[in-house]
């Protein structure tokens, strides 16, 4: 049932393919209400789904600083839009579409500004991470045979 293409409402934005997906706020019967967030596609192997992560910061108040957030989200990625890894895409809440998914893809602003640099900034961060504690570990041990 490939429907007329309706507005979500919230941007402007009207995928210019049609799709047959049920799921789909453009051509399905999906409804959105509720929150908006703008994140980065970071996995879009699945099926109608994709990983969408934003960053944010939240104040610790002893330490009056802040501290950095990483959200990650499930959402569902309609067959007209078709977002993809590296994409910056606008996410809206619907209702729940399965066990983890609450959210769908409305927008796709087009792809994240060095996308891949920091993919690769972010992995060798953990990496990093890792062996720093491997090594503390080491330290620590050695200190105890002393
Ligand atoms: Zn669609």
């Amino acid at each position: 049932m490939a429907a007329r293409t309706k507005s979500v409402g919230l941007t402007d934005a009207i995928p210019t393919q049609k799709c047959t997906d049920a799921n789909c706020p453009f051509h399905g019967a999906l409804k959105v209400r509720g929150k908006t967030f703008v994140g980065t596609v970071t996995s879009s192997k699945m099926q109608r789904s994709a990983i969408v992560e934003w960053e944010g910061r939240r104040l610790i108040p002893k330490f009056e600083r802040y501290k950095r957030t990483r959200t990650k989200i499930a959402v569902h990625n309609p067959d007209c839009l078709n977002a993809r890894e590296g994409d910056l895409v606008t996410v809206a809440e619907c209702r729940p579409l399965s066990k983890t998914k609450s959210f769908v893809i409305i927008e796709v602003k087009g792809k994240k500004k060095r996308y891949a640099l920091q993919k690769e900034a972010l992995e060798e961060a953990k990496f990093k991470v890792k062996e720093e504690s491997v090594t503390s570990e080491f330290a620590a041990k050695k200190t105890a045979e002393e």
